[in-house]
């Protein structure tokens, strides 16, 4: 929550364009970092198709980075893997394009309304039409034969999140579904919740033994490129929180109660202050698993 929390503040901490980074993923797919969010462009003669836009105030700087990548073009199709900013911020200028900007049909829902979290109170302006998902899909869709993608219905993180599969490069990019770094936001506002996590992170390693293989990358919103290791070591402490929290919630227990009871205290010292993350984790189960939801 405390990296997340940070990636939020960021809007209004840059003074100026940012440096975007590259790295190559592959055939003509490019990881680019440093707009607010992990982006992955692929180039090619058919115009780019890219994966999460960035912060709105970094959309400038972001589509130079992308125009000067190696077979480079117009920006044809953008996914929006959730809602959040860090996902949106190149929508308007794309929509603006004629880009094709593609979602899961919760992700368009939220981004017409105006969203307002109630344990920050941090807000969120819905967006112009212009800016909003034209294509919208449930379950599945295929780009070209180059570019699957499809809904991950468990709520992970929100519940309009999606993955984008590139076969050629093998490259999955699953949004904030996964976290490379620290622990997550569970947005249960729209949403999210820590059995979502657990469920999301088992999903994609059902896609990754149907489409990919042990050699899959797996690219988060935020962090490091992860293997496939890393998703199941991340399912199975995940998983062990999920438990604990259940059982205190069972046990009528509250969030701070729950925080007090350390119920990730074996991964403090590889992960961080849990503090936030099990506070929102344990909110986030009221929704689906209270007696009264
Ligand atoms: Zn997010």
């Amino acid at each position: 929550m405390k990296a997340a929390a940070a990636g939020l503040a960021a809007p209004y901490a840059f003074s100026q364009a940012p440096n975007i980074a590259t790295a190559p993923l592959g055939d003509n797919l490019y990881l680019l970092t440093g707009a607010g969010a992990n982006v992955i462009a692929r180039t090619g003669a058919e115009g780019v198709v890219m994966v999460d836009g960035g912060l709105a105030q970094n959309a400038a700087a972001l589509a130079q980075a992308v125009a000067a990548l190696p077979n480079s073009g117009p920006v044809r199709t953008l996914f929006n893997t959730h809602w959040h900013p860090e996902q949106t911020g190149s929508n308007e200028k794309l929509g603006l394009a004629g880009a094709t900007i593609i979602a899961q049909e919760n992700t368009r829902l939220w981004l017409q309304q105006n969203i307002t979290w109630p344990w920050n109170g941090q807000k969120f302006k819905k967006l112009p039409k212009i800016a909003q998902p034209n294509k919208t899909f449930y379950d599945t869709g295929t780009l070209d034969s180059e570019v699957r993608y499809g809904y991950i219905p468990d709520a992970a993180h929100t519940d309009g999140d999606l993955y984008v599969y590139f076969p050629r490069q093998n490259v999955l990019a699953v949004g904030d579904a996964a976290c490379g770094q620290g622990w997550p936001v569970i947005d249960w506002w729209t949403g999210g919740w820590i059995g979502g996590i657990v469920g999301g992170l088992q999903r994609i390693q059902s896609v990754v033994s149907k489409d990919g293989n042990r050699d899959t990358k797996i690219v988060p919103a935020q962090g490091p490129v992860l293997s496939v290791d890393d998703i199941a070591a991340q399912a199975e402490m995940y998983g062990a929180i999920f438990d604990r929290l259940v059982q205190m919630l069972n046990k009528g227990r509250g969030p701070s109660e729950a925080v007090e009871a350390k119920p990730a205290k074996e991964y403090e010292a590889k992960m961080g202050n849990p503090d936030e993350f099990i506070r929102r984790a344990f909110e986030s189960q009221w929704a689906y698993l209270s007696p009264d939801a």
